[in-house]
């Protein structure tokens, strides 16, 4: 099988052998080394400034996303969200839940959001900006330099879901003034999923320290307290936060960030390069190195999901909703290589050769 999805996605044969493992117990001084290193290296791959602090978060990323709304956000606020699909849309199910004042800036299928659109919002008392750097279900990734701008000239304290964006496209998060910047363990990390994380900056730690959520779970108070000795307060996933700390240093000891970032463009460039020629179209504004998001223009995107999956062992990502027959997306994350390209490929000439695509 190979693994074209976006996550859970394949995972290296080192961080398989971490899972095979035993879980051990985690209140301990080894354990608390381990997470300290884990927040080291996410704050530096982030580059979050020396006041920043990461929060380890069991649950899947949705998790850190509603942690966020909760904790940072009041019913007294007036927050912009940006949507142009299922996760811009998850932003605004959560603050609904969550009883927060929030404008939707819907975005057509596949469009950037321009200076224009947000020209709009200027000057008009929004306290907070929620946006996913990368929208994972339409493969498009906006102007985020564009919208840090706007959140600056107009004080906003600015939230990213780059949850399928870390370690696969260049963020700064201190130069973009990034106040909470989410991440999960499954996407770029490839590791199991179960892990979210959120880099926080000073002044958001503030915001957390005076709002008080109403969940017991999920009040980061209670992390970040416990954090300060590498320790959470409730059992996270042992064997994960394991993984996720080989997964970093092998990162580091490969050439750091840059590097990653670097591998992954190169696979994604290969890839569609590769696929000129094939009856495909590409409908986004702006591509992250993560994922390329494929229209076929002959046959059901699903129909060919299925056929791929059942009968060439090859998996690659199937859209939900009024998109799953228009659009299937391949990602570029994960323990992946050029010849793993060269697979997919040749199943696509394949299927074209079968008159499928
Ligand atoms: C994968 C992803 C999520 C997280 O979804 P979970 O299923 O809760 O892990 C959130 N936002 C974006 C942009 C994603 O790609």
């Amino acid at each position: 099988m190979i693994n074209f999805t976006v996550g859970p996605v394949q995972s290296s044969e080192e961080i398989c052998r971490i899972g095979a493992e035993q879980v051990p117990y985690f209140r301990t001084s080894e354990f608390s080394s381990l997470m300290k290193e884990n927040e080291k290296l996410i704050l530096q791959f982030a580059k979050a400034d020396e006041k920043s602090k990461a929060i380890f978060l069991t649950g899947s990323g949705t998790a850190a996303m509603e942690a966020t709304v909760i904790n940072l956000l009041t019913s007294k606020d007036k927050v912009l969200i940006i949507n142009g699909g299922s996760f811009g849309q998850r932003f605004v199910n959560i603050c609904s839940v969550h009883n927060i004042p929030y404008t939707e800036i819907k975005l057509e299928r596949g469009k950037d959001i321009s200076e224009d659109q947000l020209k709009e919002y200027e000057g008009k008392n929004y306290t907070a900006l929620l946006v996913n750097v990368h929208e994972t279900s339409t493969g498009v990734h906006y102007d985020i330099n564009l919208i840090s701008e706007f959140c600056k000239r107009n004080n906003l304290l600015f939230i990213v879901d780059a949850i399928s964006s870390f370690l696969a496209d260049e963020l700064d998060v201190s130069k973009l003034q990034i106040d909470v910047m989410i991440t999960s363990s499954q996407k770029a990390l490839a590791c199991p999923p179960g892990i979210s994380i959120l880099v926080i900056s000073e002044k958001a730690e503030k915001l957390i320290y005076e709002n008080d959520p109403h969940s017991l779970y999920l009040d980061l108070k209670d992390a970040l307290k416990n954090a300060e000795r590498g320790q959470t307060p409730f059992t996270p996933a042992v064997g994960i936060l394991i993984q996720i700390n080989a997964r970093l240093k092998e990162i580091e000891h490969k050439g750091g960030i840059e590097k990653e970032i670097e591998k992954t463009a190169e696979l994604a460039e290969d890839f569609r390069k590769k696929i000129k020629g094939l009856p495909f179209e590409i409908e986004s504004d702006s591509l992250s190195n993560a994922v390329t998001p494929i229209h076929p223009i002959t046959n059901s995107a699903y129909k060919i999901f299925e056929i791929l999956k059942d009968e060439y062992g090859i998996w690659v990502c199937p859209n939900g909703g009024d998109m799953s027959d228009y659009m299937f997306r391949v990602g570029h994350i994960g323990n992946l290589t050029k010849e793993d390209n060269s697979k997919l490929v040749d199943a696509f000439l394949d299927l074209q050769k079968r008159g499928i695509i």
